[in-house]
């Protein structure tokens, strides 16, 4: 029994540790602090500049980010109604939603094991019918939808205003996937390229000639040059001197920038 005791009380400490790691996470977050000791995000920090491994670093991030929304689930979780895991089940399906629903939601969540929260956000995955005729000169598709479906299609649609019929927007849907293929596809041929690159129409990019543009991402071996950073992800060329205070297009004044710490640095 003593050492059931002796657990006991290290688990209350666990607790606290965790919700004091959590708080001093959300200054880290507020004062993006980590971006100037090279991280380009909270998650970058917790697993290279803590060590947490990657789950355990969405996990924190996660909370971190939602506690911002709903300050009182840091509250839930030192009492142990909420779990990291529950609540980063939520961030993860909750993200776009609005603040008073993440609210409800987490809410409703409280004391729940991670097994139910899980069956909280699974839907049941909604076939959708075609019926496909063939014919000389052309093909015809039937499309039968739910009434969910159609709201989500009209939702789409409606998002994307520059298409003003659904028939535009399923060519555009179709072409921009083809599209996002072919750009895997000339990735992995060209092997290290990074994703940015392949898709950029940022105007610096296109006043810098290919082969420049090559030669500073091969010296950056192809990953972010802020000290300390490694991001190899949305990569982007930085003046080092800004076009607008004089700055030139000379390879002496161009380096490669992750996207967080190109728009940190301005
Ligand atoms: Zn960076």
């Amino acid at each position: 029994m003593k050492l059931h005791f002796e657990l006991l009380e290290l688990r209350q400490k666990e607790k606290r540790i965790t919700s004091e790691i959590l708080n001093k996470l959300q200054e880290m977050e507020d004062q993006k602090a980590y971006l100037k000791m090279g991280h380009p995000s909270l998650f970058d920090y917790l697993a290279r500049g803590l060590g947490y491994s990657e789950a355990t670093a969405y996990q924190r991030q996660a909370c971190v980010r939602l506690a911002k929304e709903v300050p009182e689930i840091k509250q839930k979780i030192d009492q142990g109604s909420l779990t990291l895991s529950a609540v980063t089940t939520a961030f993860k399906h909750l993200r776009k939603k609005p603040v008073a629903e993440k609210r409800k939601v987490l809410k409703s969540m409280e004391n729940k094991s991670s097994r139910e929260v899980k069956a909280m956000f699974l839907e049941p995955t909604p076939t959708l019918k075609i019926k496909k005729t063939e014919y000389k000169d052309k093909v015809h598709l039937r499309l039968e939808l739910s009434h969910e479906q159609n709201r989500k299609l009209e939702q789409l649609k409606a998002l994307k205003s520059h298409t003003h019929n659904i028939e535009g927007l399923l060519m555009d849907l179709i072409e921009k996937e083809l599209k996002s293929y072919e750009n895997v596809q000339r990735k992995s041929s060209k092997s290290t390229e990074s994703k940015e690159f392949g898709t950029s129409k940022s105007k610096n990019l296109r006043q810098i000639s290919k082969r420049l543009r090559n030669d500073v991402l091969k010296t950056a071996n192809y990953r972010c040059q802020f000290p300390g950073c490694e991001s190899d992800h949305f990569l982007q060329m930085d003046h080092i001197f800004p076009v607008r205070n004089g700055g030139d297009q000379r390879r002496s004044n161009l380096q490669i920038l992750c996207a967080r710490h190109n728009q940190w640095k301005g």
